[in-house]
């Protein structure tokens, strides 16, 4: 039998392990990333909504106290306007003037009461959510209870780790680049070798890795199939120490002995 073929596949899956453990570095860090991202988007928003109520009552309360002051300018005068009145029917429609003005700043004032009580309810609401937190009842925090300055905390905090996993992620790409480069192109010129000596082989190879499965090579290990530990047939097993393979009947996987693996080690990195 002839066993060059077999040790050309097990060296190109030891080029493609290589590869795989290096990504494996970084496994995690891209989902990781998007999640943050996301997060911190959620709690922009949250901040934003908070201080736009703020601003719409910070405006509204200024126009109502234009409002009232205005109101109480025009009772002043009309006022005055009352002591020259030369008649009943003057006074009076002067008085209908004034009270109207009243009215008017009765309403502001009720419309100012409402922002002092919807604020003083925002913060209730807040004060509970900040026992919560003190309980650790995180689970029953809604949005609006959290409170703000916890709120901005949290935003810091994300900014914050959202950066330290872009760096740490940019650095790990940046570092593994070269090599990952140098790999890919090693596993380019053993495929092309595959080809020509043993194209059968190199097409198991890819059926294998066609799905999520990585490692289409295994080691046999305590004469087990070290993909799906599926026990090999005792009389298969001269076979592999001799330096063949043999196709787990289990997972299709291509088994051959851990020291084929170490002279593919070997091999590359003379190279
Ligand atoms: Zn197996």
């Amino acid at each position: 039998m002839d066993h060059t073929k077999i040790n050309l596949l097990v060296k190109l899956q030891h080029l493609d392990n290589q590869i795989e453990s290096i990504v494996s570095l970084q496994k995690g860090l891209p989902e990781e990333i998007i999640a943050l991202d996301e997060d911190l988007k959620f709690t922009n928003r949250q901040i934003e909504s908070r201080k736009k109520i703020a601003d719409d009552h910070l405006k509204l309360r200024q126009r109502l106290h234009e409002t009232i002051h205005e109101c109480k300018n025009k009772i002043l005068n009309f006022k005055e306007k009352q002591t020259l009145a030369r008649n009943n029917k003057e006074y009076d429609a002067l008085s209908k003037q004034i009270e109207y003005e009243e009215k008017e700043i009765a309403q502001a004032e009720i419309q100012l009461q409402d922002i002092v009580h919807a604020e003083q309810r925002a913060l209730e609401i807040q004060k509970k959510g900040r026992q919560l937190i003190t309980e650790n009842r995180y689970d029953e925090i809604t949005e609006e209870m959290m409170p703000d300055d916890v709120l901005l905390q949290q935003l810091e905090d994300l900014k914050k780790q959202l950066t330290l996993k872009k760096e740490e992620l940019e650095s790990i790409v940046i570092e593994t680049a070269e090599d990952v480069d140098s790999l890919k192109i090693k596993v380019k010129e053993q495929r092309n070798i595959i080809q020509t000596e043993a194209k059968r082989l190199l097409d198991k190879y890819d059926h294998l890795r066609s799905g999520t499965l990585q490692n289409a090579v295994v080691r046999l290990n305590r004469n087990a199939c070290s993909g799906c530990n599926t026990r090999v047939p005792t009389n298969r097993h001269t076979m592999i120490v001799q330096g063949g393979f043999y196709l787990c009947e289990s997972c299709g996987r291509i088994v051959v002995h851990e020291r084929l693996f170490e002279e593919a080690e070997g091999s590359t990195l003379k190279k």
